[in-house]
């Protein structure tokens, strides 16, 4: 366990499945090198076999009484799929566009498909998902030659590249299936929380970018961040799949009201409600109903007074306030280390000492939108 936690919670409620967070991500770190499969974040549709393919079903995190469970290494060509690209040269000749090899799977195979008959009751929603650098990582656990490891100051896991063999026993341990191969250099690779931006105050690069404003990102300990008010305060954002036992870091906000389904007349059918609870169970644990009823009191609440510190929260009026990442924090471990701190990239990033609000995406005075 480390002495601080990161964590980011995510509200499914205002996801909009842009894939904005997905490609801010494989911009920066994953579009060369033996990466061009990875996708540290991926948004996939629930229900849907997700990315890599099943990887619910996949194995890995811990048993009951703590001990690792045999996971399965997906196929890079079945599960993940070949990443393809299209013939565009050949559009100028008139031609047809055409992938340059035949796509079998891919991060957004099955979006949008959902389940259920249009229009009665037919559902869907997104999860984005990354590494959740977990409190008890299996993908650490699993490791023979201790090359992940899991930072004190922040609790990011990452992988020491110079230590690992590729011998991917933290891809069939990690339950989540976030940790990859990369052939070009036979090493494991993951999501590494946007550390270099982390340690200069920025949030990760999918957290910043995201569109529907759903990302926090803060420190759990930090009583004044919206991670530990959402996380620990109302306990309105779970992890997903607790059951495989690794403590993930990255919480959700569940849908918290799907729409009604219709009759066969295509009458509405009052109180009915088109994510089937056992589904919301199975991904949140039994919690999510709680979680549920307390944000619609919130809504109700709001409506009479005027009032309510978790919408408050969940709307997130201001940009910069989702995020409380502090660079002096960095710096003055990177000082008592007697190591040379990484130089800000700006001036504004210096404001506040530990984990204060920092205002850095307005240009103007008074906050706002980048
Ligand atoms: S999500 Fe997987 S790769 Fe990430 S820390 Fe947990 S076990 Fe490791
Ligand atoms: S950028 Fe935000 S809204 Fe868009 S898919 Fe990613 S998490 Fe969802």
């Amino acid at each position: 366990m480390s002495k601080r936690q990161l964590a980011m919670v995510m509200d499914l409620n205002k996801c909009i499945g842009c894939q904005t967070c997905t490609v801010a991500c494989k911009t920066q770190w994953t579009n060369r090198n033996g990466r061009e499969y990875m996708y540290w974040n991926n948004v996939e549709t629930y229900p849907g076999k997700g990315y890599p393919k099943n990887w619910m079903e996949l194995g890995g995190g811990f048993d009951a009484s703590g001990d690792i469970k045999a996971g399965t290494i997906p196929n890079l060509e079945a599960d993940y799929g070949v990443p393809w690209d299209y013939n565009y040269e050949s559009l100028a000749l008139g031609e047809t566009m055409l992938p340059n090899v035949e796509p079998t799977w891919g991060p957004n195979w099955d979006e949008d498909v959902g389940t259920g008959s249009f229009p009665n009751d037919n559902y869907f929603f997104y999860i984005p998902r990354i590494c959740n650098h977990c409190t008890n990582p299996s993908c650490l656990s699993a490791c023979p030659r201790d090359a992940i490891f899991k930072r004190d100051q922040d609790g990011v896991v990452l992988v020491d590249l110079d230590r690992c063999q590729g011998y991917r026993f933290c891809i069939a341990g990690c339950p989540y299936k976030k940790i990859y191969f990369n052939p070009k250099i036979s090493k494991s690779e993951k999501c590494i929380l946007c550390f270099p931006r982390i340690e200069k105050g920025l949030p990760p690069a999918c957290a910043q970018q995201c569109v529907g404003r759903i990302r926090f990102v803060g420190f759990l300990d930090d009583e004044d961040s919206q991670v530990h008010k959402l996380v620990n305060k109302y306990k309105v954002a779970l992890p997903l799949r607790a059951d495989y036992g690794t403590q993930p870091n990255v919480y959700y906000i569940p849908p918290t009201e799907a729409p009604v389904k219709f009759d066969a007349e295509g009458k509405i059918i009052e109180g009915s409600n088109r994510i089937p609870a056992e589904e919301l169970e199975k991904l949140f644990g039994s919690e999510v109903h709680t979680v549920i009823k307390t944000i619609k009191s919130e809504i109700a609440k709001r409506k009479v007074t005027g009032k309510s510190e978790i919408l408050d929260l969940l709307i997130a009026y201001q940009h910069s306030e989702m995020f409380r990442l502090d660079n002096n924090y960095y710096n003055n471990i990177a000082k008592s280390k007697g190591l040379n701190a990484v130089a800000p990239v700006d001036q504004r990033y210096l404001k506040g000492l530990n984990t204060k609000t920092v205002s850095h995406f307005s240009l103007n005075a008074g906050g706002g939108h980048h």
